[in-house]
């Protein structure tokens, strides 16, 4: 460790990610990107990208995607920002609006990154425990008022359980906190179309609310790094003019997004799959004993009840020994528990039929 190391970046440890193995072959359902390969329209824009162009730096705000982006979510384009995946959205929504010793306020558990960006700030964190249903305590918005907290983030649909609070319970946190409210819409994408779940109309009657989206997820684009915050212009602007990077997003970002949100037709059509085999996989996790709260992600949070001969990690063990990952956490309240990301069918029934080997072997 060097002696130039800031005090709390020494003591803080940095994110653990999920297992990224490079061969084909590993039925990967740990990390929760999109089974589906991105749209045919991605890869003739990519195909359509001129080499020569990378000479010259790429338009600095990305404004014909945010143009498209503001179409598609019925806003103007000041109402958007458009960032380096949506983990840069987190990175500056604290950079520009929590200052070194201020509070950033979050429910325990949820995404890992927010106590990584929130220690990198060297901001306080206040974490409120969810109940065991994965509810939110009545005391949440009061609890972090106490602690004053400067931003909030509430993953929605909730990250691990999957679980989806109504847009009039985040309207009603908007209205209670003092501070900012970020609802991170990672897995939004994936939500029944029928709940007719939309925060965008949040915007207009709160000045405090940021929504993250990303590419990663929904648009199949993990590998490319594209996300975006949609929020009062008074809380773009600073973003935008001030705390990002000059150039926080490529050409060949720019216009592989602009080509995947063009045919979103074909993105909703993997939601719709993943929907269909969520259901289907959840179904037969329960059958074999591992029930899951209902989900609008694309991913299943299983619990392993105690009766059974094996725990969650020796689970998760002889799935990877196998050829299959799912995500194991170690930490309270979690270590009874596989998250397990929605895959194709016939990597769901590769995923049960392992599951139900190891579960019948003593
Ligand atoms: C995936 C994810 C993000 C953003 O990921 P990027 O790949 O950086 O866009 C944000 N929040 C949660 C909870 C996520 O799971």
């Amino acid at each position: 460790m060097s002696r130039f190391e800031r005090p709390n970046i020494q003591a803080m440890q940095g994110y653990s990610f999920g297992e990224q193995p490079d061969d084909s072959r590993t039925i990967k359902l740990n990390t929760n990107e999109n089974p589906y390969p991105p749209s045919p329209a991605v890869q003739q824009a990519l195909q359509g990208v001129d080499i020569s162009r990378l000479r010259i730096y790429p338009q600095a705000t990305a404004d014909p995607l945010r143009n498209l982006l503001a179409e598609l979510h019925g806003l103007t384009p000041d109402h958007i920002v458009v960032t380096n995946g949506g983990d840069e959205a987190l990175r500056l929504a604290l950079t520009t609006f929590v200052a070194p010793g201020q509070v950033f306020g979050m429910a325990e558990p949820s995404y890992s990154l927010y106590p990584v960006l929130a220690e990198i700030q060297d901001a306080s964190i206040c974490r409120v425990a969810l109940k065991e249903n994965w509810n939110y305590p009545d005391t949440f918005c009061q609890q972090l008022n106490n602690a004053g907290a400067q931003l909030t983030c509430v993953v929605n649909p909730h990250a691990p359980s999957g679980t989806l609070l109504p847009a009039s319970a985040l309207a009603d946190m908007a209205a209670q906190l003092n501070g900012l409210l970020l609802i991170d819409e990672a897995y939004a994408d994936f939500v029944d179309p029928e709940l007719e779940y939309d925060c965008s109309s949040l915007l207009q009657a709160h000045d405090n609310v940021l929504i993250l989206r990303t590419f990663s997820k929904g648009y199949s684009l993990a590998g490319l790094r594209l996300g975006y915050l949609l929020g009062h212009p008074d809380l773009i602007l600073p973003i935008l003019n001030k705390t990002r990077d000059s150039y926080n997003v490529d050409l060949i970002s720019q216009t592989l997004g602009q080509a995947a949100v063009n045919d979103l037709a074909y993105a909703q059509n993997t939601w719709a799959q993943v929907r269909e085999h969520r259901q289907l996989l959840q179904n037969n996790l329960a059958q074999l004993g591992l029930p899951s709260p209902d989900t609008q992600s694309n991913f299943i949070l299983a619990t392993v009840p105690p009766a059974l001969p094996v725990t969650a990690e020796e689970i998760y063990l002889q799935l990877k020994a196998n050829g299959i990952l799912v995500r194991y956490f170690s930490m309270p309240g979690l270590q009874d528990k596989l998250r397990i990301t929605v895959g194709k069918p016939e990597e769901n029934q590769a995923l049960l039929e392992n599951l139900a080997a190891i579960l019948n072997r003593d």
